[in-house]
This record gives C-alpha cells, sequence and structure tokens, in this order.
C-alpha cells in the first residue's frame, strides 16, 4: 500500500513507514494512492463472510503485500476480541454498538489493531519507539491498554487537566510501566498542538523513534472501515440501500474510515456529521469558511475538538471522487438537546450518553420516512453514569467491569505540565533517559 502525504504529495510512504511515522512533513496526515473498489458481487460476499473473516480480507486488500494475510488475521483477532452488536431501538433507527472493548469507547478498536500491527511490523530501529498521542478522553485510554507491556515501545500520552472525567481519567493513568501520563494545563486543542509540536522537533526525532496513535495514524483508520461493514452485515437486506450513517464526530477520523467504506463499494446512502457546540465543520459547510473557534467543554468531551485534525483528509477523498462535499448532511447539536435527547432514548428503553445522543438527534431530525438510520454509538452509557443519571433523575442499573472497578482504586501517575512546548520536550527527555 502506498499512501502519500496530504500538504505534500511528492512525499510517498509505503504502509508500514505511515503506521511507523504517522505523520508525514509539515504535518500533513497521509492518504491512500489507490483507493479498493469492491463490485457488488465481492461486497455482497463480504457481508456474509464472519466480522474477523471479513475484516482479515479487507485489510488486505487495502494493505497488500506488506503484511501476509495472516499476520493480519493474527492481528485482527487478538484486537477484534469483543462483540458489535445492531440494536434495534425503534422501527427505523438502530445504535451499533461499538462499546464493547476493554475501555468501553469504540476507540479500542482502532489502537488494538494499530498495537496488534506495529507489534508484527519489524521496527529495526536503534532508537526506542515511543507512541505520543494527545486524548479529549477516549482515545487515552484506549491507546494505553492497547500498548500496555508490549515490549520496546514506550506510551506518552498528553489529555487537558480536568477537562475528561474521573472514570476517564483512572482508566489510562494507573497503568504505570511502559504508558506515560501528562495532565496538561490547557483543553484538548492545546494538547494536540503540542503533540505536533514535538513531531516536528529536531532534537526529540533525533534522540527518539517518535510516533502517534491519534486517529491521524492510518493503522487506526483502516480498523474503522470494518466496523461499519459489520453494521451493514446485520441489517435486512432490503434495508442496505436506504442507510443513513450519523456519526459522532470530533477529531473526524470516525466519519472519515465510513467514507472510506462507502469509497470501496459499502451501500450507504447518506452520512451524517454529527458535532456538539464545537461546530467548525457544521459552519464550515453551512458558509463555506474555516474558522476554528476556541474549544468549548460539553457533556460530549471526546467531541470538544475545534480544529478537527482528519478533515484534510475527507476533503482530500472528495476530490478523488470528484464528488462534492455537499454531499454530506451535517449538524450540531448543543448540550440542552443533547440532555433531552438522552431522556428520548431511555424513553425508548434504550439508555444511551451524551456522545450518541447528539448524532441520534440529527439522525431523527434528517431521516426520511423511506430511510433507515444507523447512529454510531461510541462509549458505554456506564462510562457517563453520573451524568446519565442526572439527566434521568433516577439510578442506572450498570456496573462496571469487575476489572475496570478495581483500576478505580489506584492512584493517578500522571506528570503535570503548563501548556508550553519546552516543559513537555523536558519531560519527555527524562521520561526516556
Ligand atoms: C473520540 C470519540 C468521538 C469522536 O470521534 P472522532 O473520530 O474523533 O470524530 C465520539 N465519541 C466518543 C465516545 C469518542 O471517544
Amino acid at each position: 500500500m502506498k499512501l502519500y502525504n496530504i500538504k505534500q504529495p511528492s512525499e510517498q510512504v509505503t504502509f508500514t513507514q505511515a503506521l511507523l511515522q504517522g505523520l508525514g512533513k509539515n504535518q500533513g496526515l497521509f492518504f491512500p494512492k489507490d483507493l479498493p473498489k469492491f463490485s457488488i458481487f465481492e461486497i455482497n460476499s463480504l457481508l456474509e463472510m464472519s466480522f474477523i473473516e471479513r475484516s482479515t480480507h479487507i485489510l488486505s486488500t487495502y494493505i497488500g503485500s506488506e503484511l501476509s494475510k495472516n499476520s493480519i488475521l493474527t492481528c485482527v483477532k487478538n484486537a477484534f476480541n469483543f462483540p458489535v452488536p445492531l440494536v434495534c431501538i425503534n422501527n427505523n433507527v438502530a445504535i451499533l454498538e461499538l462499546f464493547h472493548g476493554p475501555t468501553l469507547a469504540f476507540k479500542d478498536f482502532g489502537s488494538r489493531l494499530m498495537a496488534q500491527m506495529l507489534n508484527q511490523t519489524n521496527h529495526c530501529s536503534d532508537k526506542p519507539m515511543v507512541i505520543l498521542t494527545a486524548t479529549s478522553g477516549d482515545t487515552g485510554a484506549a491507546v494505553a491498554h492497547a500498548f500496555f507491556n508490549l515490549s520496546n515501545i514506550h506510551v506518552i500520552i498528553l489529555y487537558p487537566r480536568g477537562k475528561i472525567s474521573a472514570l476517564q481519567e483512572k482508566l489510562f493513568c494507573t497503568l504505570g510501566g511502559n504508558i506515560s501520563t501528562i495532565s496538561v494545563n490547557g483543553d484538548f486543542d492545546s494538547c494536540q498542538r503540542l503533540v505536533k509540536k514535538a513531531f516536528d522537533d529536531s532534537v526529540l526525532r533525533q534522540k527518539l523513534n517518535l510516533n502517534s496513535a491519534n486517529s491521524i495514524n492510518i493503522g487506526r483508520l483502516l480498523a474503522q472501515i470494518c466496523y461499519y461493514f459489520e453494521g451493514v452485515s446485520q441489517l435486512p437486506h432490503q434495508m442496505r440501500n436506504k442507510l443513513v450513517i450519523a456519526v459522532p464526530s470530533g477529531n473526524f477520523g470516525n466519519l472519515t474510515a465510513g467514507l472510506l467504506a462507502q469509497s470501496c463499494g459499502l451501500p450507504v446512502k447518506k452520512f451524517i456529521a454529527a458535532t456538539n457546540i464545537n461546530d467548525t465543520v457544521p459552519r464550515f459547510l453551512e458558509f463555506g469558511y474555516w474558522e476554528p473557534r476556541p474549544t468549548l467543554s460539553t457533556f460530549s468531551n471526546a467531541m470538544d475538538v475545534s480544529s478537527p485534525n482528519n478533515w484534510s483528509r475527507i476533503e482530500e477523498l472528495f476530490r478523488r471522487e470528484n464528488k462534492s462535499i455537499k454531499e454530506l448532511e451535517y449538524g450540531c447539536v448543543n448540550d440542552f438537546l443533547t440532555e433531552k435527547t438522552v431522556q428520548e432514548i431511555a424513553d425508548l428503553g434504550y439508555l444511551s450518553e451524551p456522545h450518541t445522543a447528539v448524532a441520534y438527534r440529527l439522525l431523527c431530525d434528517k431521516l426520511h420516512s423511506d430511510e433507515f438510520g444507523i447512529c454510531l454509538g461510541t462509549a458505554h452509557p456506564v462510562k457517563f453514569k453520573e451524568l446519565v443519571e442526572d439527566f434521568l433523575k433516577k439510578k442506572i442499573q450498570l456496573i462496571l467491569p469487575i476489572v475496570l472497578k478495581e483500576r478505580m482504586k489506584l492512584p493517578v501517575l500522571s506528570f503535570k505540565i503548563p501548556k508550553c512546548f519546552s516543559s513537555l520536550r523536558n519531560l519527555i527527555l527524562s521520561i526516556m533517559s
């Protein structure tokens, strides 16, 4: 698989290089040079396969000969070892539950597959590999758990202090070992800026083999293509051609993966890009100018992103496919409506949480009567238990898996820094010395 840097197309890399490197020059994202296309016949046969078999097939079509089909199968088996149910909540809407992995959010898919693939590719380098990542909450947990105890890989995770829930923090800041965590006095976008600066820093580049496990890494994106296929495979046949998928979006990796799935032939009529009031993309699609504003804290905190990284990939995909970006549906949902929507979904007998509710709201508002809607369920409601209980004004019967319960008792091991690059650089150098 060949990929090019969107900002500097002359920079071309293999899949393995993109996997190891994360980001290209000038902070450009890598994008596949060839976009696989499955025929209708192939799509139908893919949709008949099991999740593991199908995912292996899709991934090896993208990746090509760099990884053998057998090693891809091993990665997929190790990474995707939890269920992905599609749950109908009324006659024309279903929720694709992507939160049954070890950290209870969809990011387990991408992080676990990426960790497995990095483990398979021989990184023959004398410098230690450091995975440097910013998180708005869920990435950190997923990445930390996916890489915990893998040999020769150190993970450093930045997150905005006080802007993630106690449970989110405990999930990934208590592991120790090859996982270091840093709380930054700033918001997610400032963490993301610090990470990008680190990738451009010559001192760090010289001493360390820096990599990112953010959704900028192509390995994560490819993983996510697989569950869109799984969702469609669980739908009755006649629904396939009237399918609308709503994606709760922050950094827009999830939507990018959905659009890639559509581009290789998955029958999806329409995607809805759903955000909270951090609405840079909806405003762009409405008015045509890109104007990020300061990031605001919301109930759906993993989507509190105002400069979404993956947007350039979405534009590139539409350009490559000669399609107009106007084909995307979009909208934003404020906290008040998010709360109302969690209540509305509970009235249907289904417990949701703020991220899923944002997408559900827009799906219901935009779905025509002859269409069928899938809303991506990106986080387990138990992760937002207090908030959801507050919305519903009652206690809910959800309990944390026992391993997570034990984890809640452990101390947070994070370093603290101001949002200043030299502090980050010094800390990384001291952690790795
Ligand atoms: C990360 C996250 C999102 C946003 O996904 P992107 O790929 O960044 O757009 C939505 N919901 C939850 C629960 C998340 O953790």
